[in-house]
């Protein structure tokens, strides 16, 4: 599975500024290193993620 980038906000990331899990540079989280204490990003929780792309099409990597 390729890796990807997770965020529960319609636009920015302030709900991932906030949480434990791992931060890719675009400021989202990445889904495979997601903290298991995190009540927002894990599989597990089924929450619907609201923004996501490919790692390899992270806006924030080209910054
Ligand atoms: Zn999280
Ligand atoms: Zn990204």
């Amino acid at each position: 599975m390729k890796p990807t980038h997770i965020g529960r906000s319609w636009t920015g990331h302030r709900i991932e500024d906030t949480c434990p899990c791992p931060k890719a540079p675009c400021g989202l989280v990445i889904a495979e290193t997601a903290d298991p204490t995190c009540s927002e990003h894990p599989w597990v929780a089924c929450k619907s993620m609201r923004q996501s792309h490919p790692a390899d099409q992270c806006p924030g990597a080209a910054a």
